[in-house]
């Protein structure tokens, strides 16, 4: 059974992704992840992605599907949590046929987390992560105990650079530009589950909890 979990940047999709992992066994697949890793090894694919990522555009649809591609190539499973993946309905149709062609089984579910903007901006601008380990933290709701230094493994805490406010608008607009239309593309299936992504992290994976069965 593979999901997507889809939403505008800040709905928190990868802070679902990590608690929904806890207590299922299917493999994560967080695209902006791969993304920032290659960036980080200085790839071919990183230092043609890195523009992209630091004004908040999204990467070119053949980079991203290729990745994907590739991925579910080496996974021989069939179960796969698809955070930021798919974004835009080239990639939405990409990932309709890969999925089939590589574990024989359509997506179950494309869960929307819906979250108003004015906190999407309030989370995206106090959110900082672990260059480490990717964990999350947020300046005022969750902020680490020792300031910049991860609580889980020490590593350095930074503000990532597509969090700026400029970036978080380009962003926002790309957002509303190709990633919302997948709302009408996966009701037109019948996959489309809104969920309230408001609230804390724990009783917002409650109301996931009953599509990871
Ligand atoms: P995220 O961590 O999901 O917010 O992604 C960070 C950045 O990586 C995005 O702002 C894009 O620049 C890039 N990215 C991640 N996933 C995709 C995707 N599916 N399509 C295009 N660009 C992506």
């Amino acid at each position: 059974m593979s999901l997507v979990l889809f939403g505008p940047p800040g709905a928190g999709k990868g802070t679902q992704s990590s608690l929904m992992l806890e207590s299922s066994s299917m493999v994560h697949v967080s695209t902006g992840q791969m993304v920032r890793d290659a960036i980080q090894n200085k790839t071919p694919l990183g230092i043609e992605a890195q523009s992209y990522v630091d004004a908040g555009k999204l990467v070119p649809d053949s980079v991203v599907i290729g990745l994907i591609r590739e991925l579910l190539d080496k996974n021989k499973t069939v179960n796969f949590i698809f955070d930021g993946f798919p974004r835009t309905l080239p990639q939405a149709e990409a990932l309709e046929q890969q999925i089939i062609d590589v574990t024989a089984q359509p997506i179950h579910k494309a869960l929307f987390l819906e979250v108003p903007q004015q906190m999407l901006l309030e989370r995206l601008t106090g959110r900082r992560v672990c260059k480490n380990c990717a964990a999350t933290y947020h300046v005022q709701s969750t902020p680490t105990k020792v300031e910049a230094v991860c609580d889980k493994c020490g590593g350095e805490v930074y503000q990532r650079k597509d969090d700026a406010p400029e970036a978080i608008e380009t962003r926002l607009e790309a957002y509303e530009k190709s990633t919302a239309p997948l709302k009408e593309f996966y009701q037109k299936k019948g996959l489309f589950v809104s969920v309230d992504g408001v609230g804390n992290s724990k009783d917002v994976f409650e109301r996931l909890r009953p599509y990871l069965k």
